[in-house]
């Protein structure tokens, strides 16, 4: 049933052009960008020294979840600590109405999309603003993100347009400034009447309890200066060791996202404004685990290495056929077909590994080098053994089983197989398959021939 579900929301994506076009605009442009910006050389020390930062601090996780709780409650933050995802809400909805908070602003975070916060705090009767510009537009728009960099990437201009026309109450043209123009207007006087800003954070630095933002507009700043009161939310795989590790995994993010060699700011923020500065009275970091632990020690433990650059989605020609609201998760693509089935156990979270042509594009444009295909793979076989599988296939599968056994049923099979590709593909699907693509020449030897008179396999393969 829950993979009929995600086969639904497959089918529904990619029977809408308009969606595949946006998101085959973007993603094309994230990639080249991100691969014009470096040379290989470059690029491979730096991956080098992120994948060394990031996995020596996922090795070392709780002793500098210790380290950074100290640090960061000796300069006056005061950091909470979840477990799981509605402790996490419940921290931040305490925290809100302790201050009587009524309007929130938000800046883009992916740990607040995890545990649903703002349909949390919108149930206790405040009012949550973001203002991201592609986080504003889908609130406005009654979805979710659909990237975890470019959450409105699956829309098209003209949609934008349409929707803060309806807005406005007048005609907003397509054009970047227009558009632009109009979520100021709209965002700025909600960040002077907020009573608390909401956000997230890309890292967390131990060494020097302070939380790290990495973003491209100035709304991350305004949600973390202008209320009197911050909270950050964030994952615990977000700890880095100290300010040299940062820089390792810093330096390559934007450059994987979008192909910028630095991102418009880094913000760092140790402590809450001292008397007669400007800036929240109150700064509260809400540590979350929400799962995170589980991961550590398994042989999925790099995953928690990601810093969320969206490369491996842009890369993934599932992602570009589909864009991410058919996964059904806040994560998408190959990082989110990985990640959600560690961290949530319904069935339709475990199919999502089947998303994937496991290509292996994502494993190489990974900056962290994590290997996402052979994760892929492994989680499809966890998902069969604990029986979720897509019925037609697994079938499929017992009857080649069936019909390819003993072996020379097999060899006689792909004997055939070679004689009808040499012809030219005789099968309809094959001739649709090959329209949009190049086959390969089918080798003058088998591989199979090959392997077996150097003794490589035996006789009945
Ligand atoms: S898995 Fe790698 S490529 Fe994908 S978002 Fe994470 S860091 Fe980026």
């Amino acid at each position: 049933m829950a993979t009929q579900e995600l086969v639904g929301r497959v089918a529904s994506a990619v029977a809408n052009p308009g969606l595949h076009q946006a998101v085959a605009r973007s993603v094309d442009r994230h990639s080249y960008a991100a691969l014009a910006a470096l040379t290989p050389e470059v690029r491979e020390i730096y991956k080098a020294r992120a994948r060394a930062a990031r996995l020596r601090s996922v090795r070392h996780m709780a002793e500098l979840a210790a380290q950074f709780i100290a640090q960061a409650e000796s300069h006056g933050i005061i950091v909470h600590t979840a477990d799981d995802a509605a402790e996490a809400v419940r921290i931040v909805a305490e925290i809100a109405k302790s201050h009587g908070v009524r309007r929130i602003v938000k800046s883009k975070s992916m740990a607040t999309e995890e545990v649903e916060l703002n349909a949390h705090l919108g149930a206790e009767g405040m009012s949550v603003l973001e203002t991201d510009l592609g986080e504003y537009i889908v609130q406005l728009a009654g979805q979710k993100p659909s990237h975890i960099v470019a959450p409105c990437l699956h829309m098209t201009r003209d949609e934008i347009a349409a929707l803060f026309s309806r807005e406005a109450g007048r005609q907003i043209a397509t054009d970047t400034p227009s558009l632009t123009a109009f979520a100021r207007e709209r965002l700025r006087e909600e960040f002077r009447l907020a009573d608390l800003g909401i956000s997230g954070g890309n890292f967390l630095v131990a060494s020097e309890g302070a939380l790290v933002m990495v973003t491209n507009e100035g709304n991350g700043r305004m949600c973390t200066t202008l209320p009197k009161v911050h909270v950050a939310l964030v994952g615990i795989e977000k700890l880095v060791r100290d300010f040299a590790d940062l820089a390792d995994a810093v330096r390559i993010l934007p450059v994987a996202s979008t192909g910028q060699l630095i991102t418009s700011y880094v913000s760092i923020i140790r402590r809450p404004a001292q008397s007669g500065e400007e800036g929240p009275q109150e700064v509260h970091i809400v540590l979350m685990d929400s799962g995170r632990s589980e991961i550590l020690g398994s042989r999925y433990e790099e995953v928690l290495a990601c810093i969320r650059c969206g490369a491996c989605l842009d890369i993934c020609p599932v992602y570009r056929q589909t864009g991410g609201h058919a996964y059904g998760s806040v994560y998408s693509g190959p990082i989110g077909a990985v990640l959600t089935p560690l961290l949530r156990a319904e069935p339709s979270a475990q199919a999502l590994p089947f998303l994937s042509s496991l290509c292996g594009a994502c494993t190489d444009v990974c900056p962290v080098g994590i290997h996402l295909h052979e994760h892929l793979v492994a989680l499809r076989a966890r998902a069969v053994a604990r029986g979720v599988a897509f019925p037609a296939e697994s079938g499929a599968f017992r009857g080649l089983r069936r019909a390819w056994t003993p072996a020379r049923r097999y060899r006689l099979t792909r004997r055939l197989m070679r004689g009808a590709l040499r012809l030219g593909g005789g099968a309809r699907q094959l001739r649709a398959w090959t329209a949009g693509r190049s086959l390969p020449r089918v080798a003058a030897r088998p591989v199979a021939d090959r392997l077996r008179a150097e003794g490589l396999i035996d006789e009945e393969r």
